[in-house]
């Protein structure tokens, strides 16, 4: 893969499609495409701003609100989840996949068919078929570099270090806004105090699950399918600072981490220029001053961590409907319809009510999606219906 390949931005819109637009234009990088899920002023800007990408809108339904589209950009649209997958597909290019959700999974194996280095900040492809995308990547000699900060700071790790030398994976969490709460502390969470995260700056759905530690989990298993790492051998400790993004720690007794400011666009740089790496003009980052501080995770009060760590041992399609239960109970969450604690319940009853089978296709996977979100919301409405009645 060329060094200076040219960029496909899918999820533009979004804060990683944002940001990787910045990255790109420090790096002077050529942008192939773009996409969004529908049409929005901030996607027309990205397309006027960069006048040689094609675009793509997933919904096909948008073909009708191009009104209000300058005739420019017009003639570059292309609609459709196909269009979207065929863009990721564009040869010798890097797929950043900022993508929110499990359709982008779909774009993560045609870009790894097409043998294209994806940078990957979409964690459902990895958690829905995590053994499906490595054989993918695998098969067409394609590259996957995570853009998740944690798994960009193992990625760093463990750079140049051969498989036998590792002994653990640390993954760090800041803990979210509810660390050192309890549960009877939790069971009048708004989503207005879920969404106040303390260190970093995300979208919705990831905040809450950063919150419940649901994003803690997801990242678990992702890391276990990125790396090739049992799940008896990764860790999760919680850093409140989140300055330490990740630590491995070697047969030998080293440990190595990646430290730093909490800025996407240092893992985003990092997934584009690797092996390389370029000058990024930000702030030095200083040790003197700082203080940083490590515990244990607090299992009880939050319970989806060990949720993640079952999914993964109940293996085939569990980690799917862990993700997809949780998709749908966040929803359900942020629209006031159930409690903050009735997330984790979502998941866990999901997971006991579906059964695990294989995942060896996308349409496997889109299945096992469906029933996990179909059960998923049974499940909440029976919540939201009890607690209808309580109040
Ligand atoms: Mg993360």
């Amino acid at each position: 893969m060329g060094a200076d390949a040219p960029l496909v931005v899918l999820g533009v819109t979004g804060s990683i499609g944002r940001q990787t637009l910045d990255v790109a234009t420090r790096l002077g990088r050529e942008i192939a495409g773009i996409a969004a899920g529908r049409i929005s002023p901030a996607l027309i800007e990205a397309a006027e701003d960069w006048p040689q990408a094609k675009v793509a809108v997933a919904e096909e339904r948008e073909v009708a609100h191009t009104s209000d589209v300058p005739a420019e950009v017009r003639r570059r649209l292309a609609f459709g989840h196909e269009a979207v997958a065929e863009m990721a597909a564009t040869p010798a290019t890097t797929v950043i996949n900022g993508v929110v959700g499990a359709i982008g999974l779909r774009y993560t194996l045609s870009a790894l068919e097409a043998g294209n280095r994806v940078g990957l900040a979409n964690k459902e492809s990895m958690v829905a078929a995590g053994a499906l995308v490595r054989r993918t990547w695998r098969d067409n000699h394609a590259e996957l570099i995570p853009i998740d900060s944690e798994h960009s700071a193992l990625h760093q790790c463990l750079a140049g270090e051969p498989p036998s030398s590792v002994a653990r994976l640390i993954l760090t969490a800041s803990g979210g806004p509810f660390r050192g709460s309890d549960r009877a502390d939790l069971v009048a969470v708004t989503p207005e105090q879920a969404l106040d995260h303390p260190t970093w700056n995300m979208g919705g759905r990831i905040t809450v699950d950063s919150a419940t530690l649901v994003n803690k989990g997801l990242e678990v298993i992702e890391a276990h399918h990125l790396f090739d790492v049992p799940a008896e051998a990764i860790e999760v400790v919680v850093h409140p600072q989140s300055i330490v993004h990740s630590a491995v720690q070697f047969v030998d007794g080293a440990l190595k981490a990646h430290v730093g400011h909490p800025d996407m666009r240092v893992p985003i740089q990092y997934a584009i220029t690797f092996p390389e790496r370029q000058n990024n003009p930000g702030d030095p980052f200083m040790l003197a001053g700082l203080t940083l501080t490590f515990e244990e995770p607090d299992r009880d009060t939050f319970p989806a961590l060990d949720l993640a760590f079952a999914s993964l041992e109940a293996g085939l399609s569990a980690p799917a409907t862990f993700n997809a239960a949780d998709e749908v109970a966040v929803e359900a969450f942020l629209a006031g319809r159930i409690g903050f604690l009735d997330i984790v319940t979502v998941i866990e009853q999901a997971l006991a009510l579906v059964e695990p089978t294989a995942v060896d296709s996308y349409d496997a996977i889109v299945a096992v999606d469906g029933e996990s979100r179909r059960v998923a919301a049974e499940v909440t409405g029976a919540i939201a219906k009890a607690s209808d009645r309580v109040g």
